[in-house]
């Protein structure tokens, strides 16, 4: 309880306090793992649909 200086800044990859040289994480490590992320696509990243099963003009053809 001696500081009162925001909210802790926490690497969002594994929590720990980050590093002011690869911030917002903790280390290069995370942020090649959170670049990673990115690349590979596991963050929720909307995807196109760009063959549709069956066409939906039809449904209005009543
Ligand atoms: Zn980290």
């Amino acid at each position: 309880m001696s500081k009162n200086k925001k909210s802790t800044s926490l690497c969002p990859i594994c929590n720990a306090p980050r590093n002011e040289a690869y911030r917002p994480f903790c280390s290069k490590r995370c942020a090649d793992i959170d670049l990673n992320r990115w690349l590979t696509g596991q963050y929720a990243i909307p995807v196109e649909e760009e063959e549709p099963d069956e066409p939906i003009e039809d449904q209005k053809l009543n």
